[in-house]
């Protein structure tokens, strides 16, 4: 999208959020070396890097660090990032913008169920949904 983007001159910005888990599959990095290769300075990539996947830590699963220094290798613009700090989040995307001739990759670290007491870096709760009990505890949490 963001190479059709390019070659149509839409000036159309393209955002992709890829769990971390998700950057152990070849096609990723495929995708990387193109976005670069094509200088895709429209796509800016979001890394969910909560380090936990459906099987349990991803560093344990398959390491996939230091992630900032892949990137940059694969000739990203990387900006790291808190992705709990909502004005982290802004500034990030508006450095992003600014950058000329590569595509952006913000890293943002981050926890897997963050303000729900029972599901902080739980990788259980990948691939599940709460039951009507848990529901509810998490939603009074959340609200605090
Ligand atoms: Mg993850």
């Amino acid at each position: 999208m963001a190479l059709a983007s390019k070659l149509d001159h839409e000036g159309v910005r393209v955002y992709c959020i890829c769990g971390d888990g998700e950057l152990e599959e070849g096609q990723i990095w495929e995708a990387a070396m193109s976005a670069s290769h094509y200088k895709l300075d429209n796509l800016c990539v979001v890394v969910d890097n909560n380090n936990l996947q459906i099987d349990g830590q991803v560093d344990k699963v398959m390491n996939i660090y230091p992630l900032d220094k892949k990137f940059k290798s694969f000739g990203f613009e990387v900006i790291s990032i808190d992705g709990h700090d909502i004005k982290q989040i802004i500034n990030a995307f508006n450095k992003a913008k600014t950058v000329k001739g590569k595509p952006t990759v913000i890293i943002a670290k981050t926890i897997k169920g963050k303000g729900v007491s029972f599901m902080e870096n739980v990788a259980d709760w990948h691939g599940k949904a709460p039951n009507e009990e848990e529901y509810k505890i998490a939603m009074e949490e959340l609200q605090k």
